[in-house]
């Protein structure tokens, strides 16, 4: 992308995922807290699933964040409220595709796991690179996520701009706000107007690349499960708050209830993240695996 003209920043699409939420509020309140960061581009503030958090709640009917594959945008007169909602953010910011109206789209989410600030991208555009490899040095808490998805089929909100950074801010409960965290979360937002701003002049370009640990989606695993279907172990107690740490083949992974460990099944080490995110219960999935390399961004 040579030019970022339209930046959408947006909270709540998961409802009940509060430092979201709560930084729309604040900034739709009052544009100076932003607007001084990227002049050269148009930024817009977007509280995307706003029934959900009337109520407090992920989602009224469904998950609003696996409701923009492009067969889900193109169903007529769905009754699902939030795919009703995920076609008007479609029209609104998109069509999801090259001509889509959004340069970049900047989704605040959090998680149980306890993941710092995650920096989620799912291309390899050049400027969510360079500026995600940046903000790693400037915040011990930052880690970068690399999911590869082919973009038209991706339910993710974030898939209807060119370019997309999706933040996963934990560990916090769903539902509360973590003060610490809340700032972290501005200051982070704040940097990628920022660097948008020095993108555009062409500045970011020109600084020396940046040595990065990227973890990249491997494979997402679920609890092991009886033949009834219910959950037979939990995360092992080595694990619950490790995340990106390294996990070596027969490593334990979950415990079942009566104490026995239960080991990773890779033949190779792998480094977890999202692990017991509550919300991921209902997904059938206790962690994502990632591998780990360091990288030149
Ligand atoms: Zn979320």
């Amino acid at each position: 992308m040579s030019q970022i003209k339209t930046i959408v920043i947006a909270g709540g699409t998961h409802g009940n995922e509060l430092t979201g939420v709560k930084l729309y509020s604040k900034w739709a309140a009052d544009n100076h807290y932003y607007k001084h960061a990227c002049p050269s581009a148009k930024i817009e503030l977007v509280h995307t699933n706003i029934e959900a958090t009337q109520v407090c709640r992920r989602y009224v009917d469904l998950d609003l964040n696996r409701s923009f594959a492009n067969r889900l945008l193109a169903l007529e007169n769905p009754s699902a409220y939030e795919i009703r909602r995920a076609k008007e953010l479609n029209d609104r910011f998109g069509p999801k595709g090259e001509n889509t109206k959004t340069d970049l789209i900047i989704d605040v989410h959090n998680t149980t796991s306890n993941m710092g600030v995650c920096l989620i991208l799912s291309t390899r555009d050049p400027f969510t690179m360079r500026a995600s490899a940046e903000l790693v040095h400037e915040f011990p808490n930052c880690f970068i996520y690399y999911q590869p998805e082919e973009r038209g089929e991706s339910p993710y909100f974030g898939t209807i701009a060119k370019a997309d950074i999706c933040l996963e801010i934990g560990a916090q409960p769903h539902g509360t706000l973590d003060a610490s965290l809340f700032a972290e979360t501005e200051k982070i937002v704040l940097r990628y107007l920022e660097m948008a701003e020095e993108w555009n002049q062409g500045i970011l370009q020109k600084k020396p690349k940046k040595t990065v640990d990227v973890y990249t989606q491997y494979k997402d695993i679920d609890y092991p499960r009886d033949k009834f279907g219910e959950i037979r172990g939990m995360v092992h107690p080595n694990l619950q708050n490790g995340d990106y740490k390294e996990v070596k083949s027969s490593d334990p992974i979950f415990i079942s209830f009566d104490g026995k460990d239960i080991p990773n099944e890779e033949d190779k080490s792998v480094w977890p993240i999202f692990i017991n995110e509550s919300a991921y219960y209902e997904k059938k999935l206790a962690m994502s695996l990632t591998l780990k390399t360091t990288e030149e961004w």
